[in-house]
């Protein structure tokens, strides 16, 4: 029988539909339940520096080699990044995100590049744009004067600064010594802030050699007198010649007067004068031994600078406190020790020394330096604000209790730092131009923040706030790190041992150029677009464009279906997602 041939059926197809019209006219946005956004959010490193420096901007610029650019960043919120990249403790990298990938990034060898950089290229802080009638007396030329001084300045103020010392600079001349900041660098950055019409009068002393009643002509006063007597070992012998506080020894080395610590010479301490002090004799070819009460791990001296003092073969003499001067002929001979134990944690939060009794011993040295910590002078202040002890209170714009007084630095109570004394410098610098402006001084530090750990931006004061900048600090689990591979840190290049102890060169010398732009380069630059063009080559529906002015990319909503690939392709966090109710 003959096969009947079968015929296929065609498959059923439905009407399809029919445009004469592009994809475009699909406008698939429609179905979008989540919307990204761009949104740039708070770097850490931002948020951790008490001088409230755009680091963030500043890598960015750094990476491009716009180093003039970056120090135009930095120089809008702190006037000494030659001076910071050189002493600053630091606190961005200890919050930097990369430190959970692999190591933080070298901020603080980049901020010494960079104000080195713009140094040899004669850049200048720019003049102010206008003159403001009102002027302001600053006393105390430290980094918390020199910078309100510069943001005074700079905002147009008249500005007096009154300094008791022959120069200008505060503990950054008298006190740090060179190895650690040649004072051709402070010069040069402190002449910057003098550029912008800053009045200096050196050896000039309030409460003695300008009456404080005198300072009523001025419009606000800020008072940036640090803290500079030295705290009493309280020990019989101290008033013994060779005993001496580490502030006055490092002032003499630093002005260049005759200074003899003798042979052998015990420094009691264990914080940052001490170091210094002890480095610094070991360069006048003295033998220092550092006698501390606690042990190394209590110690409150930077460990940069501890471990630095180690390399240097300076001794340290442990859980051991000074009970007397040991004197022959009115002259330091030795110093009588007792040996401590660490009992329970004190007010401090650390453990409290105990002395073992019958445990001293005598330790010969020609000359004592006691470095045990110092304290703010307030006797030249009005009889209002005379009356405090250890600090001077202030409000949370740095005013006192005395109208149109501000203070801040190492005089109120604050961490003892060179970045923490620019900070409330510009703090007050905000707070006076709010209050001679009629503004409400605390909405407008309110507006300058960066974050929740007190630091503040000059540039958001003077935008009130608006930089487009979201409040929120993003997490280093915000980060797509597939896109970061791992990279070992370039540290610092430091002068050999062999060279450091026979005089005061600088010990460290920063970062060479190509160290520099690897660093830069090895920055996350957390929450903020930097234009990788990640979210542009991955999304789908071909919904994000770049700006015609290239400075980021516009997502187009009606085709956007909310896949958010973007966000999650977005190396480090700058695309934020919105629920739709
Ligand atoms: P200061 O720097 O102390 O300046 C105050 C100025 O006011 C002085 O110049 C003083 O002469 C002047 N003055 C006082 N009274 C009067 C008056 N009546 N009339 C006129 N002028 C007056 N911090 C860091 O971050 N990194 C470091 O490496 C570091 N090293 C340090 C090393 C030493 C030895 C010391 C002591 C401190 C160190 N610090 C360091 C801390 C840091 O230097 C201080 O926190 C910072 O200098 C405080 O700044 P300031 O502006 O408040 O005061």
């Amino acid at each position: 029988m003959k096969k009947k041939k079968q015929v296929k059926k065609r498959p059923f197809l439905p009407p399809m539909s029919f445009s004469y019209e592009g994809s475009q006219a699909s406008k698939t946005g429609t179905w979008r339940y989540l919307t990204p956004a761009y949104l740039n959010k708070l770097a850490p490193c931002n948020e951790s520096c008490p001088a409230g420096e755009d680091v963030e901007a500043a890598m960015v610029l750094a990476g491009q080699e716009d180093y003039l650019g970056a120090w135009e960043k930095i120089t809008q919120e702190n006037p000494l990044p030659r001076v910071c990249g050189r002493v600053c403790f630091h606190p961005c990298e200890a919050a930097c995100n990369r430190k959970e990938f692999d190591e933080a990034t070298s901020i603080n060898a980049l901020e010494r590049f960079v104000g080195d950089q713009a140094f040899q290229s004669g850049k200048r802080p720019p003049p102010p744009q206008e003159k403001k009638r009102e002027k302001v007396a600053i006393i105390g030329s430290g980094p918390a004067g020199l910078s309100c001084a510069y943001h005074l300045s700079s905002l147009g103020y008249g500005v007096t600064l009154f300094e008791a010392q022959p120069k200008l600079g505060g503990v950054l001349r008298y006190g740090i010594p060179s190895y650690r900041l040649p004072k051709d660098i402070l010069d040069q950055e402190i002449d910057n802030i003098l550029s912008l019409g800053v009045e200096a009068k050196t050896g000039v002393r309030v409460g003695k050699d300008v009456r404080w009643a005198e300072l009523k002509n001025f419009d606000a006063v800020f008072v940036a007198a640090g803290a500079w007597k030295s705290l009493p070992l309280k020990v019989p012998g101290e008033d013994a010649k060779g005993v001496m506080s580490g502030l006055e020894f490092l002032q003499r080395v630093n002005s260049g007067q005759p200074v003899d610590p003798g042979q052998r010479v015990a420094i009691i301490g264990g914080g940052n004068t001490a170091m210094d002090a002890a480095r610094s004799a070991l360069r006048l070819g003295a033998k220092p031994l550092i006698i501390y009460r606690r042990t190394r791990e209590e110690m409150p001296a930077w460990e940069e600078e501890v471990s630095e003092t180690g390399e240097e073969s300076i001794e340290f003499i442990f859980l051991s406190s000074p009970v007397k001067i040991v004197t022959e002929n009115g002259k330091v001979k030795g110093v009588e020790c007792i040996k401590n134990l660490l009992g329970p944690i004190g007010k401090d939060g650390r453990r409290e020394p105990r002395p073992i009794e019958g445990s001293n011993f005598t330790l010969p040295v020609d000359a004592v330096i006691s470095a045990i910590g110092e304290t703010p002078d307030f006797s030249f202040l009005p009889e209002e604000l005379r009356q405090y002890t250890g600090s001077l209170p202030v409000d949370e714009t740095g005013a006192t209790g005395v109208k149109g007084v501000f203070a801040g630095g190492d005089i109120i109570a604050q961490p003892r730092t060179v970045a923490y004394a620019i900070g409330s410098g510009k703090k007050a610098a905000m707070a006076v131009d709010a209050t001679l402006r009629g503004k409400n001084a605390v909405e407008g530090l309110r507006s300058a923040r960066w974050g929740e750990k007190g630091s503040l931006s000059m540039a958001r004061y003077k935008k009130g706030g608006t930089d487009g900048i979201a409040p929120e600090v993003i997490p280093f689990s915000a980060l797509n790190t597939a896109y970061f591979k791992r990279q070992v840190r370039k540290r610092k290049e430091k002068l050999p041992l062999s060279r450091r102890t026979s005089g005061f060169s600088e010990v460290n010398l920063g970062l060479s150029p190509d160290s520099a732009l690897y660093e830069a380069k090895r920055c996350f630059n957390c929450g903020v677009c930097n234009l990788c063009h990640n979210c542009f080559i991955y999304c789908p529906d071909l919904a994000i464009s770049a700006r015609p002015d290239k400075q980021g990319y516009d997502i187009n909503y009606d085709y956007c279906k909310g896949c958010c690939i973007c966000v999650e392709e977005c190396p480090r966090g700058a695309i934020s997602v919105e629920v739709k109710k």
